[in-house]
């Protein structure tokens, strides 16, 4: 085990990092963060934040000798970054399973070669992939395999002319064709697994999306209690076959009655942040937990929530920037605001969020829905 007032090493510094900072800290840790944004959310809070590029490999090796042990918080870190560091100390999760989740191609051939549930797919490295591939994907959708997120990297087609305007819009990036699913409504699983094996998941979450980012997520999920149960069998079953350890997330859809992966997340997740407030042990303090070979602590939801994300679009009335008026939230007393410290603002960019608890889920989704408005 690794204890207090031992130093965790981050790789990334965005909002997730800085909870895992934030996490750590309450817990007594000290934390290194490694992100080459000089602003970064979390290298501004962190003891310190090395600003360099994540195949720096003097820098790797000064982190690495200072670190007990080093995880992740996006999965774009190079496989090669986590390999190279876990030869001088514990990196959790470990490169092969961050691998899986930062390639579309992989993550569904994954899925396919293990019998998990997933939605009919095709990979693309050419144009004669996108000739070849079956009539019945169509309508489609086009995504990158590599750094895409918040919906970013990915084309809406009809058919397969549309299909090959797209790629080549993504100048030869490799991409998965998707089959266009009816989406009856979204949930998520987060759950951490320690180095024991023992798998804690937290209530399934109930996910909605505008224009491909996080909106909304309703904790626990409106869903019948198969579903629920379904989800999070299948997550804990990814994350045995991958031989996680951390927190992860598997976001799904249900369509057609049907549960689908959707894809996986190696790092806590978005759709996890209703745990800091909401539940017993949040999705960034199991993080810490499972890194140091701590005991998981208790998942359980005490009250029910509504997360909310804040969008850089908040702060525009028109043409003005402004700062949004946070005192109509603060006015709020169940409702708790999280604002991840980026300095510029621009639309789509997650700024922040707010959760509002409470023991009556009908209520807490009114006073959320309120807010929302009340915010803009
Ligand atoms: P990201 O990495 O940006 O989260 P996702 O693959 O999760 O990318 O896509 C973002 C959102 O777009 C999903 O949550 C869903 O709402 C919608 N979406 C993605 N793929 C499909 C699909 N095959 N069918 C229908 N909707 C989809
Ligand atoms: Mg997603």
């Amino acid at each position: 085990m690794i204890l207090p007032p031992a130093t965790l090493g981050m790789l990334g510094g965005g909002q997730l990092g800085r909870f895992f900072v934030s996490a750590a800290h309450e817990m007594g840790y000290q934390v290194w963060v490694l992100d080459p944004d000089n602003n970064s959310p979390a290298g501004q809070i962190a003891e310190r934040h090395f600003c360099v590029d994540y195949n720096d490999y003097a820098a790797l090796d000064e982190f690495a000798n200072g670190c007990a042990a080093i995880t992740t918080e996006f999965e774009n870190v190079p496989a090669d970054t986590l390999d190279y560091l876990a030869k001088f100390v514990p990196v959790r999760p470990h490169a092969a399973a961050v691998a899986v989740c930062q390639n579309r191609i992989a993550e569904k051939s994954f899925l396919r070669d293990n019998g998990f549930p997933h939605g009919p797919f095709a990979a693309i490295d050419c144009e004669d992939d996108i000739r070849n591939a079956d009539a019945s994907l169509f309508p489609a959708i086009l995504k990158v395999a590599r750094f895409g997120y918040d919906g970013k990297g990915q084309a809406t087609v009809n058919n397969r002319d549309e299909a090959l305007i797209a790629f080549g819009h993504f100048k030869g990036e490799h991409c998965v064709l998707e089959q266009r699913l009816t989406l009856d409504y979204e949930v998520s699983v987060v759950l951490a697994r320690d180095e024991n094996g023992k798998v804690s998941c937290f209530p399934t979450g109930e996910n909605q999306h505008t224009k491909g980012i996080l909106d909304v997520s309703i904790a626990p999920a409106r869903t019948t209690g198969c579903v629920k149960s379904d989800a999070e069998d299948v997550a804990a079953r990814i994350a045995e076959k991958l031989g996680y350890i951390g927190t992860m997330a598997v976001e799904f859809f249900v369509s057609r009655g049907q549960l689908i992966v959707n894809e996986m997340a190696p790092r806590p997740h978005n759709s996890g942040h209703a745990t800091i407030d909401a539940c017993v042990t949040s999705q960034f303090e199991q993080q810490v937990r499972a890194l140091c070979g701590l005991p998981l602590g208790e998942a359980r939801a005490h009250s029910a929530s509504v997360m909310v994300n804040l969008l850089g679009d908040l702060w525009y009335d028109g043409d003005t920037y402004r700062e949004p008026d946070w005192a109509k939230l603060y006015a709020i007393p169940n409702l708790k605001l999280h604002l991840y410290g980026k300095h510029h603002a621009r639309p789509g960019r997650k700024m922040g969020h707010f959760t509002v608890i409470g023991d009556n889920a009908e209520q807490v989704q009114k006073t959320a829905l309120a807010a929302r408005t009340a915010i803009g």
